[in-house]
């Protein structure tokens, strides 16, 4: 008797973990048909990065790390069977195929948003021209100066002039309704503005909404407040290209960015439940928290932050 009720509780917690098990794996499948897809953490260089001698980039070649694609989301619409993406990574070829993973079709993209002209936002657009798959007009969502740059100099004016990609002039601030379920709006930010203007999206899906900001100044540089903003979402992917001052050897005010540390400073008043909005993205190859596993990462994410995987996705 007492054994049958061993061999019955032991059979319970098969179960249990079974069914937890279950849970884990299908943490990472959307539940929503629009959803967020994580494409690249990296910041506009990747990682590892050209020229770095260092421990961070080295242990990629040792095997000891793995390479991280460039920044990037990708935004799947199963209803439409659409899919978009936001920013042209160097990486956009491997990017694309993880988009494929979700939804096969024979068009490779449905749209593409560009958040401005760094190398890291844009130039993954050279993979639809003429050299390579000869697209046909693929819709390339632009603010006014980056839509006039891409028109106005080569390789990027063929793109145009050979109708492998039709761009779409955005205004900050006005909604672009892509479907009943899927509205994005960009909205500018203040950053190194050398070939063109720099923003942000807020993608809203039926459920959820997020916040994408790859690249920003300095928080107070920026007329709107990121604590309120996150207020009215329930994701935002934001800027970590730096962990904190000192990281590189260069005058780090020439490359202004929000330091996580700051970030975090910034929240510390906020409520676990604001706090796990914020998703670290955009990390250069100095910054501990691109590495798989950091022990500053593991103290960050003990404060409620989250940092962006490749992979992860979020349902919309
Ligand atoms: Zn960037
Ligand atoms: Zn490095
Ligand atoms: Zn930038």
């Amino acid at each position: 008797m007492k054994l049958k009720h061993l061999s019955l509780h032991l059979l319970m917690v098969v179960c249990l973990v079974f069914i937890q098990s279950c849970k884990n794996t299908r943490s990472n499948q959307p539940t929503s048909s629009v959803y967020i897809k994580v494409l690249g953490i990296a910041q506009d260089a990747g990682y590892p990065q050209i020229n770095c001698r260092e421990a961070c980039c080295i242990k990629v070649y040792q095997g000891k790390e793995t390479k991280k694609l460039v920044s990037s989301l990708g935004v799947i619409n199963l209803e439409d069977r659409k899919k978009y993406i936001f920013d042209a990574t160097p990486d956009f070829n491997l990017q694309s195929q993880l988009l494929n993973e979700d939804l096969e079709d024979i068009k490779i993209i449905d749209g593409i948003f560009l958040t401005h002209a760094h190398m890291g936002h844009y130039t993954g657009l050279m993979q639809l021209g003429f050299e390579s798959m000869n697209s046909d007009k693929i819709p390339v969502y632009a603010m006014p100066r980056m839509k006039n740059y891409l028109k106005a100099n080569g390789p990027w004016s063929q793109l145009v002039k050979f109708n492998n990609i039709e761009l779409q002039e955005l205004k900050s601030d006005s909604t672009v309704l892509l479907s009943k379920k899927l509205k994005v709006t960009p909205f500018l930010v203040p950053h190194r503005d050398e070939f063109s203007e720099t923003v942000g999206y807020k993608i809203e899906g039926p459920q959820k909404s997020a916040l994408f900001i790859p690249d920003i100044n300095k928080w107070q540089l920026w007329s709107k407040s990121i604590v309120g903003k996150i207020k009215t979402v329930d994701y935002a992917f934001l800027d970590a290209t730096f962990f904190k001052s000192g990281e590189i050897n260069r005058p780090m005010a020439e490359v202004p960015h929000p330091f996580i540390e700051e970030t975090v400073d910034l929240f510390k008043n906020e409520t676990a439940e604001t706090k796990q909005k914020v998703i670290f993205i955009h990390f250069n190859h100095t910054n501990p928290a691109i590495l798989n596993q950091h022990f500053l990462k593991d103290s960050i994410q003990n404060l409620g932050f989250r940092f962006a995987k490749n992979g992860q996705i979020y349902d919309l």
